[in-house]
């Protein structure tokens, strides 16, 4: 509205001094008969029409040139070439003015348009925005992200001083982190906790830019609310905590309760033995003795069938968890032992196990093929662990009707080594293929010997190695047990 009231106004101006300066030109030429040159004053039209309508003042230029050609061809002067050069000028000038306030115009809207874009971003940005006057230490802008995040308003922002933003004992840690980045040592101050209105904390992450305004320097913060982060990371960290203890309290328990159980079970299997002597002595007296024929019918069954069939199961039951125990027993010792993580030769390592296996491999009539193996970071014995139990496990579940080949390979992926132990044998269904790594889990019980422990073994090993496990298998078809771990180049594990 105001706009259109002031282009309003400009125009009757123009208008008004167009009109003076036609009316002043007759005037002069034909009522004064003044033989001079009066032009001049066309100029104040021109002029203001470039500057407000920028080259459009070229038909003002034209209408007065027109003007000054029929004043002069009405008056006593004489119409020369030099009039027309006049009116000429007039275009020219006209339209110098116009270009030049047309670029001025131009800029302006350009700066303008900037400027809102700017004012945008800032205002509209969730990060709080703030910048700092270095040499007084006060506070010069802030946006309304910054309120937001402090609970002060930008008003209340610019008469606060730095020490108040932050909580005391946090103070020396942010006045150490503003004078790097002051020193443009850094640009990005990290964890800075902000003391909130309402004295809660926040952290952020602030990255910093100088700004040079009419010879002072000034810094602009950029403050992004981390605290979600940050609580998260604090979780993190308890849970991990927590479960790092719950481990230790399970490993304990495993570890005494198969420790403790064992004297029990040595107990049974004692006994179980007395009884069986007992049972052999109780047989002999029955034959040697004046015992009824009648009872030594009745009692021969009991003493020869029954008994010895439930020191039989006794026997074998005692024998499971002796074996189950002993591998709990492991199971439990192997988290506690210390790494001797290094470099280690995998291929000297395989000829080892390959060594230890002979007879295995023999006895099976299988083929092992072992290829060149990259190095990788652990400790000898328990890699040595790891590739023992999986190669134990290919042999042991090789198809009995086919010529049983095992292979093993590896490369380098990345910062890792990959390790693949590969056999023809029965395979795992997709279904199972999860389920093997966990503790006690055996496909096919009492087909093969084992615990069901090897692999939950294996796992807990490449676990504290950083390493992990996966199986690619087929049914009927074989299995690929995939190892990776750490690359020998990788810094040493925590
Ligand atoms: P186990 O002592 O019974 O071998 P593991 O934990 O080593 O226990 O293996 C768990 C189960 O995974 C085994 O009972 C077997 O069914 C299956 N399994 C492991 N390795 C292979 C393999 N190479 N081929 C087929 N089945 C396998």
């Amino acid at each position: 509205m105001m706009k259109r009231l002031k282009l309003g106004m400009k125009s009757i101006v123009l208008l008004f001094t167009i009109l003076a300066c036609i009316i002043i030109a007759f005037y002069v030429a034909l009522v004064m008969h003044i033989a001079v040159v009066y032009t001049h004053l066309f100029y104040l039209p021109i002029l203001l029409a470039g500057v407000w309508y920028q080259r459009k003042a070229v038909y003002v230029a034209l209408g007065l040139g027109i003007v000054h050609i029929l004043v002069t061809s009405l008056s006593s002067l004489p119409l020369t070439m030099e009039e027309f050069g006049r009116a000429a000028i007039f275009i020219v000038v006209a339209y110098v003015i116009g270009f030049v306030s047309e670029e001025r115009v131009k800029g302006e809207k350009a700066l303008r348009e900037s400027e809102e874009k700017f004012r945008a971003i800032f205002e509209g940005a969730i990060d709080g925005i703030i910048a700092i006057h270095l040499k007084t230490k006060k506070y010069v802008f802030a946006n309304p992200g910054m309120s937001k995040l402090t609970g002060y308003s930008s008003k209340e922002l610019l008469e606060l001083a730095i020490a108040k933003l932050h909580h005391k004992k946090d103070l020396p840690y942010v006045l150490e982190q503003f004078a790097k980045v002051a020193q443009g040592e850094i640009t990005l101050a990290e964890d800075i906790p902000i003391l909130r209105k309402d004295d809660t904390v926040v952290y952020c992450d602030v990255n910093t830019q100088r700004l040079k305004l009419e010879g002072e320097e000034y810094l602009v913060g950029f403050f992004r609310d981390i605290t979600e982060r940050i609580r998260a990371e604090e979780e993190r960290t308890r849970l991990i905590r927590a479960l790092e203890r719950k481990t230790k309290e399970l490993e304990q328990i495993v570890y005494a309760t198969s420790h403790d159980l064992r004297s029990p079970l040595v107990n049974v299997q004692g006994f179980s033995k007395e009884l069986e002597q007992s049972l052999k002595e109780l047989s002999s007296a029955l034959q040697g003795g004046d015992v009824p024929e009648a009872v030594i019918k009745e009692i021969t069954p009991i003493l020869k069938e029954d008994v010895p069939e439930a020191l039989r199961y006794i026997h074998t039951g005692t024998s499971k968890m002796d074996s189950l125990l002993s591998g709990l027993l492991r199971l439990s010792r192997l988290g506690r032992a210390a790494l001797d993580i290094e470099k280690l030769d995998m291929n000297k390592l395989m000829s080892d196990i390959e060594g230890a296996l002979d007879f295995q491999i023999k006895e099976k009539s299988a083929e092992l093929i072992i290829d060149s193996l990259p190095p990788c970071r652990g400790d000898y014995m328990q890699i040595n662990q790891v590739f023992s139990n999986l190669l134990d496990n290919a042999i042991k579940y090789l198809e009995p009707n086919r010529p049983g080949v095992i292979k093993v390979s590896g490369c380098l992926n990345a910062d890792q080594s990959i390790y693949c132990v590969e056999d023809n044998g029965i395979g795992i269904a997709a279904e199972h293929q999860a389920k093997i790594f966990e503790i006690f889990q055996q496909l096919d019980p009492g087909t093969t010997t084992g615990e069901g422990l090897g692999l939950t073994i294996v796992r807990q090993i490449l676990d504290r190695h950083k390493g992990s496990i996966w199986v690619e298998s087929e049914q009927g078809k074989g299995s690929r047990f995939f190892v990776a771990l750490p690359a020998w180049f990788q810094t040493p594990l925590g």
